[in-house]
């Protein structure tokens, strides 16, 4: 453990296989949110960085050798990858850790682990893409190819930054294409450590480019770059409409998985102890700073006040603790700027009408940090804005119910789409729900589960696409149709 308290060394761009310094030299501060104390220095690219990144990657994919390499070595290196992030586990939790204010727990024994996997799993699938034969017409020999899309540019958020790396990197790399990401600025440092691992691990040079940077310049660039041949991004719905529409100049393909306010639906034949736990991790874990957060516990009303009575005694025991302890279960919300936003919205649901039962107040840790407690709004009719909009915090809106069709109206009543979670001993009742619920993911008598092999993505303003599962593949890869005249 002893290069875990190393000092930080200051974060470099990843472009064309070395860690460099921006062009103009410039530099922005990492900050840690739990001590409000700078971590490091991180170089923050320019257009000129942006385009060198994208050039790099074109050439790579254009000349070779990644899309021309046999898949088997290209799952090799991808593999190999996965191996490199497990081997420096703890060296890239602490980074997250710091960067991010999340428990140590999550970073080292969720987060890094859900990485590993997803190089190791999409390692697999190189060998395994394959197109179709087709028999339309006799005279014919007739095929699909599937082939790599080419230059992906990814933008992804703050709040799962090395698990966001893998979503977007390791399918991609498997189908063959290149890629750049540019991190979100609060949270660089595990993205750049896994984008030097990646050359250790045998990435040619230009494969895997990461500029870290200002979304309004680098990322911004990214999108409008002529050389970059699809965008997926994750993170707000704004910035998603926003790159959306620039992206419609060159037609350049995109995909978005942006925000939720899931639905996670308890009804009186659950095993209400499990849905307790259930529930209270689906808003907490991550400090609710998840895009699958379980926001709005919907709560049938025979059991909900003895329902609710139990939630705010579970949160007013998640007390939020130093990050780097690993006995803690709640750390600090990213910024201050998302931890007002967070109290802001307590203050507009009470200003609503909610009843709050559980936390609302920031908590700071050894006098510092933008920690929130863990809390919960009880009283909450679907309307109110805490029920409808992002809060992107630990915060529960805890709604009552009357029956299987009002809590699916209710679910469904959102702009978003992504997740939800169904709890209860009726099967039939799970399955007709599942069904019934607009979104991307349904958990049945558990919640915030991923796996590589599952998709994830959105429905309605949620955003379409998905990452991970065989079916991401169809978003980093393209059918090409052969025809062959055999007459
Ligand atoms: P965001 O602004 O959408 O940031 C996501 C990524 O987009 C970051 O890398 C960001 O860079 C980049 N970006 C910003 N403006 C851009 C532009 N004009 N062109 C290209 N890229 C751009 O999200 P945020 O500010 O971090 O958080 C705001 C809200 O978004 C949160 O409160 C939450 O509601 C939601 N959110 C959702 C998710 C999710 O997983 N669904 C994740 C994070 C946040 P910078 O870091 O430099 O801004
Ligand atoms: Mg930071």
């Amino acid at each position: 453990m002893s290069d875990t308290l190393a000092p930080v060394r200051p974060g470099k761009l990843i472009i064309d296989g070395a860690a460099v310094d921006a062009a103009s030299g410039r530099t922005f501060t990492t900050m840690n949110p739990a001590t409000e104390e700078p971590i490091t220095q991180v170089a923050e690219a320019g257009a000129d960085d942006v385009d060198r990144a994208v050039r790099a990657a074109r050439k790579a994919f254009d000349e070779g050798p990644w899309s021309r390499m046999k898949a088997i070595d290209r799952a090799r290196v991808i593999w190999k990858l996965g191996d490199l992030v497990l081997a420096h586990a703890d060296e890239i939790a602490r980074l997250e850790t710091l960067d991010n204010g999340k428990p140590i727990l999550e970073s080292r024994h969720v987060d890094i682990d859900m990485v590993a996997r997803t190089f190791h799993y999409f390692a697999g699938w190189a060998t395994k893409l394959s197109g179709d034969t087709t028999s339309i017409n006799p005279a014919w020999a007739t095929y699909t190819l599937r082939e790599p899309i080419g230059v992906l540019g990814a933008i992804i958020p703050w709040n799962f930054p090395m698990i966001m790396v893998g979503w977007k990197a390791a399918p991609a790399l498997a189908a063959g294409n290149t890629v750049v990401i540019k991190p979100a600025e609060l949270t660089p440092l595990s993205a750049l450590r896994i984008g030097e691992l990646a050359l250790e691990a045998g990435l040619p040079p230009g494969v895997l480019n990461i500029v870290s940077g200002k979304g309004s310049v680098a990322g911004e660039a990214l999108v409008r770059h002529p050389m970059v041949d699809k965008i997926s991004f994750t993170g707000s719905t704004a910035v998603g409409q926003h790159i959306m529409r620039t992206a419609a100049d060159q037609v350049k393909k995109v995909t978005l998985e942006l925000g939720g306010k899931s639905p996670n639906i308890v009804f009186a034949d659950a095993d209400l102890e499990a849905a307790l736990r259930g529930v209270t991790m689906g808003i907490f874990y991550g400090k609710g700073e998840v895009c699958a957060a379980g926001s709005r516990a919907l709560v049938e009303r025979s059991i909900y006040d003895d329902f609710v009575a139990k939630l705010a005694e579970r949160a007013k025991k998640l007390v939020p603790g130093d990050p780097l302890d690993m006995k803690t279960r709640l750390g600090s919300i990213v910024s201050q700027k998302q931890m007002e936003s967070v109290l802001g919205y307590v203050e507009k649901g009470v200003a609503e009408g909610a009843q709050l039962v559980a936390g609302g107040q920031r908590q700071p840790v050894n006098g510092k940090g933008w920690f929130v407690q863990a809390t919960v709004l009880a009283q909450v009719q679907n309307s109110m804005t805490v029920a409808q909009e992002e809060i992107f915090g630990p915060v529960l809106s805890v709604i009552p119910f009357d029956d299987v069709d009002d809590a699916v109206a209710k679910a469904n009543d959102s702009p978003y789409g992504l997740a939800s979670g169904v709890w209860t001993d009726d099967v039939k009742k799970a399955h007709r729900v599942s069904r019934a619920l607009k979104a991307g993911t349904v958990w049945v008598n558990m919640y915030n589960f991923y796996d590589p092999g599952m998709p994830f993505g959105g429905t309605k303003q949620s955003g379409f696409g998905r990452d991970l599962g065989p079916d991401c593949l169809a978003d980093v890869t393209q059918a090409k149709s052969v025809f062959l005249n055999l007459e």
